[in-house]
This record gives structure tokens, C-alpha cells and sequence, in this order.
């Protein structure tokens, strides 16, 4: 499986890095092949092929998706026999975390490695009701949007869905969550908001959250997964029909021109075009009460005045959203400044006064440089890392 290029063809003035041309690394180790990050016709056929029953499939999928098994020896309802073929043939792994961090607010931080060398970060996120995870869906991110730190990563690639669901897998082993718990779970929501643009990986991203959302694996619905875009308008559709998973669409400006400087993407969709695939996302329509939420972050003196509240409001109109207003968050040798309280509480006052709910978001883990546009996977980070486990 290659990086897909087919959609990363550059526009006129949209400076674009390729993607390195390796193959995903982790299908294969040490000669026995990976069982996560299989569907399920691709467990059975795996199985087929050494041998075994059909139906040891669901088995299977239960004792890695729900138990979080990965020894083959703990699978009680397989003959030792079968356990040992397994064993031979295939293994069940995970990413190796070469930094698991906490910060003073209990957000929780983790680098994992990929045996090709290449990083990411996966955030965790308590709060009183629930716990998020915010997944990464690339090694760094293709785009630059210009407040972005992942975006001035050089090294970029897709991830295969053996290491998008491995994230969640990983996080759950640290949180004690196996098996899956029905209620008062640690690690309850999933927003695919860390590193990279999940639109461009959607192959991979859609198979990893079909696992995530398969009621006899990880179970978590689609109602609690938010995927983040900063706006791949052809695949949106898709998505929404495919996976149906909540959308959060990253605005940030409200006319062209300044959209285009800041998050590039849109030179080659711009914001008529977004609007119209916002409108469309969900399958089940206006009525059904699912909203888009807009991500906006607030630069001071560039997007952040009361006539672009009110910009924002016209431009929404009819859409069922809620707008979250991010504080920028600053990374070293940023060309911005985040927006004073008041100005944002004087934007926000204007969105919700047009009758949206306009949450500002808190950052957290910021002493481990874990909120949101602040994650970059190179060495420079080590600076910043000052919490260590
Ligand atoms: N690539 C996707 C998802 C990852 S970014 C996207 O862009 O939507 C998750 C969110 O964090 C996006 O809304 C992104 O624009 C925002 N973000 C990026 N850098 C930021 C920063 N420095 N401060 C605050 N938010 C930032
Ligand atoms: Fe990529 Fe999202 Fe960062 Fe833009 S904001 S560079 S799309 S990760």
C-alpha cells in the first residue's frame, strides 16, 4: 500500500509536500503477519490460509477488538493446537511508545514509533463525563496551513489502518480498558484530530474507524467519533455516507482571500464549494439533529473582528453547527498571537447571539505541548517536553 498521490495535485501557488514513497511498514514482522488492522474478510482469509476454521474469524476478532488480547495462549475457547499454529504465523502488535507524558491537567501525551522510524503523537483527554482520543491519521501533514505546527513537518506519509486503530489499541492497554467497557469508560470518544489531514488518507482512516466502530470490537459509535477536515471537499460525501461519523470543518477565515493564506486547501476549494458539501455531509439530513462543528481559530488582528463573527454567522446560515472558537495555541517560531480574552468573547457573543452554540475550547496539556496544532514529531520537540513518566 503506497502513499495515495492521486489527490495531492498541487494547485497554483499551493506549495504541497510529497509524500515519502515507502511501503507501510508494519503488515508484516519478523516474517509473521500482523492481524490488527485486518477487516474482517481479510481475518477470515488469513485464516483460511494456515488452516483454520472459518468461524474462528469472529473468535478472533472478539479476543483482539474486545479483549485486547495479543498473546494467542489466552485464547480460551481455541484448542492449543490451533493457538500454537496461530502463534507461528501471525502476531498481534502494537506501535512501541517511545514517550508517554502527562501534563499537570491529566491530558495525557504518547510518541509512538513505526518500525520504519517514522513518529506520531496520540492525545488523550479527560474530562468529568468522558475521555477523548485524539488520533493522528499522517506522519506530519501535506498541507500548511500557517498556525499549524504539524503543518512545518518535513517527513510526511499515510498511515495504514494497522496504525490508526493500533493508536486507539495502545491507548487503551495504558488506560486499563480491556475488555471493552459498557459504561464509564476512560477512553469513550474518538476525534480524528491529531496529526495530518484524515481526508487524504481516507482509505486507510475509513477501515481503522470501521474497526473502532464495529459493535463486536471496540464499539465506540459513530456518534462519538468527530472527524476533522480542513476541507477536501470531493471526499466529504463520502465520508459522511460511508462512515457517518460526526464532522468538524476547520474555517478559520470567512472570505477566500484570507482562507487561501491561511489554509491553503482552499485555493482549490474554496468556501461556496465547502459550504455546499457541509450541507450535504449528513445522510440523514438537516432534521435529524446532527450538526457540523466549525473549528475557527482566533489570530489576533487576522480573523477575530466583529465583522467576521458576523460574516461567519451569514455564511452558516441554514447549517445545523455548533462553532468552536480555538484559542490559537502557540509553538516556537509561530507568526501569530492568539486573540485577547475580551475579543473572543465579544466574537462568540455575536455567533450565539445569531443562536449557536459557540464554546470556546480550553487548551489543554499545553506544558507537554499537546493541544491542538501544537503536535510535531521531529526532534526539535524535545524542548518542549517537560513532564516525562
Ligand atoms: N488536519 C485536520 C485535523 C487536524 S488539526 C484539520 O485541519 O482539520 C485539528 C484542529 O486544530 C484543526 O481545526 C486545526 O486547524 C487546529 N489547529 C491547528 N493548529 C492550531 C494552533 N496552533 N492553535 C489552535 N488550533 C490549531
Ligand atoms: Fe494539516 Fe490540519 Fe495542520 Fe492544516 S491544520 S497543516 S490540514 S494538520
Amino acid at each position: 500500500m503506497q502513499v495515495d498521490q492521486t489527490i495531492h495535485t498541487p494547485v497554483h501557488g499551493l506549495v504541497i509536500k510529497q509524500p515519502e514513497k515507502r511501503t507501510m511498514p508494519s503488515a508484516v514482522i519478523d516474517g509473521q503477519k500482523n492481524l490488527v488492522g485486518l477487516s474482517r474478510e481479510e481475518l477470515m482469509d488469513a485464516l483460511q490460509e494456515i488452516g483454520a476454521e472459518k468461524f474462528r474469524a469472529k473468535q478472533i476478532w472478539q479476543w483482539i477488538y474486545h479483549h485486547g488480547t495479543t498473546d494467542f495462549t489466552a485464547m480460551s475457547n481455541i484448542a492449543k493446537p490451533m493457538q500454537q499454529k496461530l502463534a507461528e504465523h501471525f502476531v498481534i502488535a502494537r506501535p512501541t511508545i517511545s514517550k508517554d507524558m502527562i501534563s499537570f491537567d491529566g491530558t495525557r501525551k504518547w510518541l509512538i514509533d513505526f518500525p520504519d522510524k517514522n513518529r506520531v503523537e496520540v492525545v488523550h483527554i479527560p474530562e468529568e463525563d468522558r475521555g477523548t482520543l485524539c488520533v493522528s491519521s499522517q506522519v506530519g501533514c501535506t498541507l500548511t496551513c500557517t498556525f499549524c505546527h504539524t503543518g512545518t513537518q518535513k517527513l510526511v506519509r499515510n498511515l495504514s489502518a494497522a496504525e490508526i486503530v493500533g493508536q486507539v489499541m495502545m491507548a487503551r492497554d495504558c488506560l486499563d480498558e480491556w475488555p471493552t467497557p459498557k459504561e464509564g469508560r476512560r477512553l469513550s470518544n474518538i476525534v480524528m484530530m491529531g496529526m495530518g489531514e484524515p481526508l487524504y488518507n481516507y482509505e486507510q482512516v475509513a477501515k481503522a474507524l470501521k474497526m473502532v466502530m464495529d459493535p463486536e470490537g471496540i464499539a465506540i459509535s459513530k456518534r462519538k467519533i468527530t472527524l476533522s477536515t480542513s476541507g477536501v471537499v470531493p471526499v466529504m460525501e463520502q465520508c459522511g455516507r460511508e462512515l457517518g461519523v460526526n464532522l468538524a470543518v476547520s474555517l478559520h477565515a470567512v472570505n477566500n482571500e484570507l482562507r487561501s493564506e491561511i489554509v491553503p486547501i482552499n485555493r482549490k476549494w474554496p468556501i461556496e464549494e465547502l459550504m455546499h458539501a457541509c450541507r450535504h455531509y449528513y445522510p440523514e439530513g438537516g432534521s435529524s439533529g446532527r450538526r457540523i462543528t466549525f473549528e475557527y481559530v482566533m489570530l489576533k488582528g487576522v480573523n477575530d473582528s466583529d465583522a467576521d463573527a458576523r460574516e461567519l454567522v451569514r455564511l452558516i446560515k441554514g447549517i445545523p453547527a455548533k462553532v468552536n472558537l480555538i484559542p490559537f495555541n502557540a509553538w516556537p517560531g509561530a507568526p501569530y498571537e492568539c486573540s485577547s480574552n475580551n475579543r473572543i468573547r465579544a466574537f462568540s457573543d455575536i455567533v450565539h447571539a445569531a443562536g449557536y452554540v459557540t464554546p470556546v475550547r480550553t487548551p489543554r496539556g499545553q506544558d507537554i505541548l499537546a493541544a491542538c496544532g501544537q503536535l510535531k514529531s521531529d526532534s526539535e520537540r524535545k524542548k518542549g517536553e517537560k513532564v516525562q513518566l
